[in-house]
């Protein structure tokens, strides 16, 4: 099933934890706001998204299933 992160961008403080440890899945737009690269997140990178939603110190980052119509 696709899986996709989602950023909080109210609870997000900017200091770019995520897009640092996953360059690959994050960037960092002008503001230092982080910017979601690949969405669905590709089958292989499942484990590092969940990894970086897990390092976030605000909670801002969460990998959610599709909804099934
Ligand atoms: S680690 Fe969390 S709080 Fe920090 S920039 Fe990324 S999403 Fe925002």
């Amino acid at each position: 099933m696709e899986q996709h992160l989602m950023v909080d961008r109210k609870a997000c403080a900017g200091h770019g934890l995520c897009y640092g440890a996953a360059p690959e899945l994050v960037d960092c737009d002008e503001q230092g706001d982080p910017v979601v690269l690949t969405d669905p997140v590709p089958q292989a990178r499942i484990r590092e998204a969940q990894h970086v939603v897990d390092m976030c110190p605000e909670r801002a980052l969460a990998l959610e299933q599709a909804q099934s119509t």
